[in-house]
């Protein structure tokens, strides 16, 4: 996006990827199908130390003009869900278009580029295995530390470190969460099974599907909240959030006393997971026998789980590397480092993490498009 912007301004561009094909991510995205950005994009669909910093961007550069775009390449798209749009054929026609649109303004493309040392004696100088390229501008594109297997590297954030710019420190985000011991052994039990839930960590809560895996814990609520989880403290989980269990079955245990107790909740939660509790918990038989404190303690259990992970899967299943250059480097117009002339950052290697749901797309066009009208 940044190529094609300083393009059209007449800017002679090259494009250095180390990887033997470009966008490699956008191929692999939104499984097969690139959610390219998101209808209800705002700057509170984002994470960073800065929060507004976000906001110039997006406003200039916004989900309707990358679908506006997405459109005049007539590429057919759909809305899954909450807002997200995705490709109905392939994420291949997003990189088709960029590439197109590169080639409409003369943007040059190099892949399998390995550079050496980036130098700045008066222009910049990028030693690489093909040349050194001299440049008034370098955009640093190169995204986050996300699955090394598809070309990610730390080079973004050395290159800050270089120009002595300070990074916030980064984490893997977007990510499953996982257990060890008894934890882990609990979670294979459940493998396979899909709630909708409400996970809250501090003031943030997430109302989405969860997955029980063989390691921990995934689904879109996981993910969301493990982009805001701090490792030690717990995460809390509502496994039943149209209901009020408690009060549920304060009225089963006066109008069906005889119920079973797992005939009462069967359909409201997976058999296997309700199974699972009962046991842990150790209450069974008819509504009449059991106390209240036994079912509000049933009912604290699937209203109010709290859980604390051992830790994630990390960057080699992370969808995005949260922190990265400090937004504070860095003007919000232009994306160019304030001490740095000529030299600029976007997309995911900044402290700027978008929730799921095609927001992290979604900065990526609107921060490359800001840098590539001045670069
Ligand atoms: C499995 C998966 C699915 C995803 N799905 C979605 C989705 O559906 N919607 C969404 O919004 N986001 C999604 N994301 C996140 C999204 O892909 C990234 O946030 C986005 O691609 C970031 O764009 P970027 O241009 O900053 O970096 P990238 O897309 O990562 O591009 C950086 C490029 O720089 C190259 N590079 C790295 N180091 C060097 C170096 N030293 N020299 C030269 N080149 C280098 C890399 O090879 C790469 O091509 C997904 C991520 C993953 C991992």
């Amino acid at each position: 996006m940044a190529a094609i912007e300083c393009g059209k301004r007449g800017r002679r561009v090259v494009l250095l990827e180390r990887s033997r094909q470009p966008a490699e991510k956008i191929r692999i995205s939104g499984g097969g199908r690139c959610n390219f950005t998101n209808r209800h994009t705002t700057a509170r669909n984002f994470i960073s130390e800065n929060p507004r910093f976000c906001i110039s961007a997006l406003n200039r550069y916004d989900q309707h003009q990358f679908t506006d775009l997405v459109k005049r390449h007539h590429i057919a798209y759909h809305e899954k869900k909450l807002g997200q749009l995705f490709c109905d054929g392939s994420s291949k026609q997003i990189i088709n278009m960029l590439l197109e649109e590169c080639a409409g303004v003369g943007a040059e493309i190099k892949t399998d580029v390995k550079i050496v040392k980036t130098e700045k004696p008066s222009d910049f100088r990028i030693h690489t295995n093909i040349g050194i390229f001299q440049a008034a501008s370098v955009i640093v594109a190169c995204g986050g530390k996300s699955i090394p297997k598809m070309g990610a590297t730390s080079y973004g954030y050395d290159l800050a470190h270089q120009f002595g710019l300070q990074v916030v420190e980064t984490e893997p985000a977007l990510v499953p969460l996982t257990f060890d011991g008894a934890g882990a052994e609990a979670m294979k039990e459940l493998a396979g099974i899909a709630v909708d839930t409400k996970v809250t960590f501090g003031k943030t809560t997430f109302a989405e599907a969860m997955l029980f895996t063989h390691r921990g814990l995934s689904g879109p609520a996981v993910l969301q909240i493990s982009s805001y989880w701090q490792s030690g403290v717990p995460l809390t989980f509502d496994l039943l959030p149209a209901v009020r269990l408690g009060e549920f079955l304060t009225i089963a245990k006066s109008t069906t006393p005889k119920a079973k107790v797992s005939a009462v909740l069967s359909g409201l939660l997976p058999n296997r997971l309700l199974n699972a509790l009962l046991s842990e918990l150790g209450i069974s038989g008819q509504l009449a026998n059991l106390p209240y404190k036994t079912l509000n303690r049933l009912a604290h259990r699937v209203n109010h789980w709290q859980i604390v992970p051992s830790g994630s899967e990390g960057y080699r299943t992370a969808e995005v590397t949260r922190g990265g250059v400090d937004t504070r480097e860095l003007s919000s117009k232009t994306m160019e480092v304030k001490s740095v002339p000529g030299l600029y950052f976007v997309g995911e290697v900044v402290d700027v993490t978008g929730h799921l749901g095609g927001f992290n797309f979604q900065w990526a066009w609107s921060s490359g498009h800001a840098a590539g009208q001045y670069a």
